[in-house]
């Protein structure tokens, strides 16, 4: 068993620091976390990650792994709680978080589920740090009450987080008003009503997190100074009701050795077939095409993808969600008739889930076609590749404006705004605006297009020295493990 030895309050005092990490269950969640975990590790900190069966099932490849490696992780496992009483569904441990935005609070609801078999945990193994995912606030009672610093992790960066907390101020009164400006800040954002993250409408939500966050330690961000400074200082100075912050990612570089890239999330489909098709190709001559792992789109979307990147005459490696798929009566439905054969070498479908870390780093891939999830988003950044921006849902319309509009390495796969999220309005993106775009950006694009690429490499080797010794995540991890440090001897 990967258990670790139950520890005392008084082991927790001596040896090295010890930090509990308790990941949503979810890979937008789970895959950072379990990277954070790791990045600690490497620097000399006992991580142990919390998690559920069929997760842990899961992650002891990466376990495995790293514990060749000598790394000091380990994993926890609580039941999962009984999906009669919660009404989460039964077999799908792994990603949580799909649900419909009209389920969200019972979504939330069903999460305290959590908290007995955590809370025996957490008493048992006194950690001298909590590191735990936002949808658990419920954590930070618990921490409090147990004298064990909570660090809250939310998934997303510090551009979305400083946008969120700062909305308030901004949202105009009249609710027939699309668009507005939040104006006075180191960059003029424009945001669409219709394009914030639902949390926004979800007062249950918010209340549950202010709370806790007022009870927490700090956050840790998985940014990097370099990619967003203006939004690091101001949640390191002053924001989230004066807790501390921390940088700590891109946590997607902990793993530099292939074998760590390839362990991340769920067992890639076809991993081999994709990266040696790859190889095949010219250095950034293909366009990847992935939506992360919550996106559901209609039969008739997808059609109008698989039509626009054939028509765009580029190479491609399009993921089409494993749900989507897997059922070949309804592949039938949106695949077009002959497609595979008629882009045969010149486009790959996976349908399932793709090793994306190791495909973004490909020599081929020139540009990413994504839905703007923080997680793609960073990974993306540390491989130096610029972006098509088709974002969805949750923040990722904040996070697009970050690429876009204040980093400049991606461009929009439409101009202006269209609500696209979870189909719940079905406005289809046409064929012929995915081959425009795709056709105008890959493997060219005149100045500004260009312009685009070069800084998207300029942010990747920022990306790469932020990790190094000296580099400002380097730092700030080392700041936080001696501060832990410093406060167990207090104690
Ligand atoms: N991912 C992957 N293969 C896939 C789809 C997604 O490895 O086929 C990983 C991706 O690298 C990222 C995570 O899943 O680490 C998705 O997180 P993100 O925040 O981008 O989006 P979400 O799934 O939360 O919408």
């Amino acid at each position: 068993s990967q258990t670790p030895p139950s520890m005392g309050s008084d082991a927790a005092s001596t040896g090295p620091l010890h930090m509990l990490f308790f990941p949503l269950m979810s890979p937008g969640h789970m895959i950072p976390m379990v990277d954070m975990a790791r990045l600690f590790a490497t620097r000399g900190v006992r991580s142990t990650i919390v998690t559920t069966p069929l997760n842990a099932a899961n992650l002891r490849r990466t376990f495995d792994s790293s514990a060749g490696r000598g790394l000091p992780l380990s994993l926890h496992v609580i039941p999962f709680p009984d999906p009669a009483a919660t009404g989460l569904a039964t077999g799908k441990e792994n990603n949580l978080s799909a649900v419909p935005t009209a389920h969200f609070n019972t979504f939330v609801m069903a999460l305290f589920h959590f908290q007995p078999p955590f809370a025996a945990l957490l008493r048992d193994l006194r950690p001298n740090a909590l590191v735990s995912d936002c949808l658990f606030p419920w954590t930070a009672d618990l921490a409090l009450e147990l004298g064990i610093p909570h660090l809250i992790f939310h998934g997303a960066g510090a551009f979305p987080l400083f946008v969120l907390t700062n909305l308030v101020n901004y949202l105009p009164l009249d609710p027939s008003t699309d668009s507005f400006i939040m104006n006075g800040l180191p960059h003029p954002i424009r945001l669409y009503r219709n394009g914030l993250p639902e949390l926004v409408d979800n007062f249950f939500m918010l209340k549950l997190l202010r709370e806790a966050e007022a009870k927490s330690y700090g956050v840790v961000v998985n940014t990097f100074y370099d990619m967003e400074p203006s939004y690091v200082d101001y949640l390191k100075n002053k924001n989230l009701q004066g807790i501390k912050a921390w940088s700590v990612g891109p946590v997607s570089l902990c793993c530099r050795a292939a074998e760590g890239r390839a362990e991340r999330g769920d067992p890639p489909a076809d991993r081999d077939r994709v990266l040696s098709w790859l190889d095949s190709k010219l250095a950034v001559s293909v366009v990847y095409v992935c939506f992360g792992s919550l996106c559901h789109f209609s039969g008739p979307q997808l059609k109008e993808i698989a039509l626009g990147l054939e028509a765009s005459g580029k190479a491609f490696v399009w993921v089409v969600r494993r749900e989507a798929a897997e059922d070949a009566a309804a592949e039938a439905e949106w695949m077009p008739e002959g497609f595979e054969k008629r882009v045969e070498g010149r486009g790959l479908v996976v349908r399932g889930w793709a090793p994306q870390v190791e495909v973004l780093g490909h020599a081929a891939v020139g540009w990413f076609v994504t839905h703007c999830g923080w997680n793609s988003l960073q990974e993306s950044v540390c491989a130096g590749v610029p972006m098509i921006t088709w974002p969805l849902f949750h923040e990722q319309f904040i996070n697009e404006t970050l690429v876009v509009d204040v980093m400049g390495v991606g461009v929009r796969m439409w101009e202006g705004f269209r609500r696209n999220r979870l189909q719940e309005k079905k406005v289809l993106v046409r064929a012929e605006e995915v081959a425009a775009v795709v056709g105008r950006v890959v493997g060219g694009g005149g100045e500004e297009v260009e312009a685009v690429a070069r800084k998207a490499r300029e942010y990747g080797e920022a990306a790469g020295k932020a990790m190094e010794e000296g580099g400002a995540t380097y730092e700030d991890v080392t700041a936080l493990i001696q501060e832990l440090q410093a406060k167990r001897k207090e104690e």
